[in-house]
């Protein structure tokens, strides 16, 4: 048997998964550009921890086989290398590359295992687990093993303090404990492994989502409905496996729909009987907290996992732009919108924009607006000279969600969700197709992608094509919003 520490881990979510991988890796789902970009940040981090332990060398991933990383490593040790970047070893047919390999004068060693993530997972306790037992099994000392993360605490000052930025948890205790489990595991997977025709007959579960989402979900779900059991709102997985255990897949087998949360049997009956539930009043109620004009207002932001600018923590929403649709009660309306110059903290001038484009005392209406408040807030601490008057906007923020949070606007399209994604398409389908009409940027994901992209990019006309791209989907976002609020006064007329 021949195995990873990723597919040791693969295995330890579900064996099929691991099974798969091995022997029909054409069912999987290839990583999309989001989990590329994922992948990517990473690597960038993965580089920067290595600064924690300087003055070591790497060994190479590409242009090197496996024999030849294990043999660089063997000579480094041997030579008396203290830090070795990606050491590689071999024990009982699983391979293992350290992030960081510390050497002590002794002999002894220390495991980092590097995370861009702000915390330690379970499933990084186990991704460390593999590699100890793979060191102790070839006689090495282990002193310790450590999960390095990214500790969102951080706030860059001028320069970067990579000491900072990084958290070092000592995790040797609880990899320890995992140690004796592992050659039973490692069992369990050669059994698998061994019988090359028939995968195994495992079937869906709560572990297809955790801890990660599986790559084999479009081949193993196929036998479930686009819209079923698994779809209903705010109801636990666990549950969900509950009814599928018994044979209740589709809104139609469910026997007793009270046994429901209220929300929830909005929902199933809604789509039982096919029919929109409109409670009038409250969505007058609603409509009448709002005074013209209307500033329709939505952000996109981007995210650094290593701050590049001063006033900057790891994973921190940074606003680069937004559109703001100004609604007069003739329906007349306005657009005005910013957006960062790339490559440079957007804040200071995003936030100097914004005050000019949103007087103190407008409605300001927002989806989902916790997001667009704390947007603001942020920039109120950031630039104490904007701090009142985007303070007074930040009050004045109203949520255009909130008939839909609250169901008290529901038709079946929405599916049992109140995000834009869903509500849009069933209030307004003319303006969902004109998101996949657009040219580059077609949803947040991607907005935030394209510009943190922006800055590293040469060719010029691209950067610029790429600009009109962001903006005309962000002026997208809040016509949505204009076009949405129209229904809802619709409903009430
Ligand atoms: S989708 Fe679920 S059952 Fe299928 S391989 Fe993945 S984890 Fe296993």
């Amino acid at each position: 048997m021949h195995l990873s520490k990723s597919l040791y881990t693969r295995g330890l979510q579900c064996q099929k998964s691991l099974w798969l991988k091995k022997y029909n890796k054409d069912v999987l789902t290839p990583p999309d550009a989001s989990a590329e970009a994922i992948f990517e940040k990473g690597n960038e981090v993965g580089e920067l921890a290595c600064k924690l332990f300087p003055d070591g060398r790497k060994v190479p991933y590409e242009g090197t086989t496996f024999d030849e990383k294990l043999a660089l490593t063997q000579e480094w040790m041997d030579e008396g290398v203290k830090n070795i970047y990606e050491a590689s070893f071999s024990y009982e047919g699983i391979f293992i590359m350290v992030d960081i390999l510390h050497i002590n004068d002794d002999g002894s060693v220390e495991i980092y295992e590097v995370k861009s993530s702000t915390e330690v997972k379970d499933v990084y306790l186990h991704d460390a687990s593999i590699q100890h037992y793979v060191l102790r099994g070839l006689g090495h000392k282990v002193r310790s093993t450590n999960i390095v993360h990214i500790n969102n605490k951080y706030v860059r000052e001028d320069a970067l303090e990579i000491e900072k930025l990084f958290s070092i948890v000592d995790v040797t205790h609880e990899v320890e404990e995992l140690q004796y489990n592992i050659p039973a595991h490692l069992g369990e997977f050669a059994k698998v492994l061994l019988d090359k025709e028939h995968e195994p007959l495992i079937d869906i579960g709560t572990h297809c989502t955790n801890p990660y989402a599986c790559d084999a979900m479009e081949y193993c779900w196929k036998h479930i409905p686009d819209y079923s059991i698994f779809d209903i709102s705010r109801l636990r997985a666990d549950k969900k496996f509950t009814f599928y255990a018994k044979g209740i897949i589709s809104f139609e087998q469910i026997e007793d729909v009270y046994a429901f949360s209220t929300s929830q049997q909005v929902q199933i009956i809604s789509e039982l009987e096919q029919k929109e539930i409109i409670n009038k009043e409250a969505i007058k109620a609603f409509l009448e907290t709002l005074s013209y004009p209307i500033y329709h207002l939505d952000f996109e932001t981007f995210q650094q996992a290593v701050p590049e600018w001063r006033g900057i923590s790891p994973f921190m929403q940074i606003p680069f732009q937004y559109s703001l649709h100004i609604e007069q009660e003739d329906g007349g309306l306005e657009h005005r919108e910013f957006l960062a110059k790339e490559g440079e903290d957007p804040r200071y001038e995003l936030a100097k924009k914004l005050v000019a484009d949103i007087p103190t005392n407008a409605t300001v209406l927002a989806y989902n607006m916790g997001f667009e408040k704390g947007v603001i807030r942020k920039l109120a601490a950031m630039f104490p000279a904007f701090s009142e008057h985007l303070l007074a906007i930040h009050d004045n923020v109203k949520d255009l969600m909130t008939p839909f949070a609250s169901k008290d606007y529901y038709v079946p399209a929405m599916k049992g969700s109140y995000s834009i994604k869903y509500v849009l398409p069933a209030l307004v389908p003319e303006m969902a197709k004109a998101y996949k009409e657009l040219d580059g940027v077609q949803n947040g994901g991607e907005a935030m992608q394209t510009f943190a992209r922006l800055s590293k990019m040469e060719d010029k006309a691209e950067v610029q094509r790429l600009r009109v791209a962001l903006l005309e989907y962000c002026k997208l976002d809040t016509l949505a919003m204009v076009r949405v609020l129209d229904k809802l006064k619709e409903s009430v007329r």
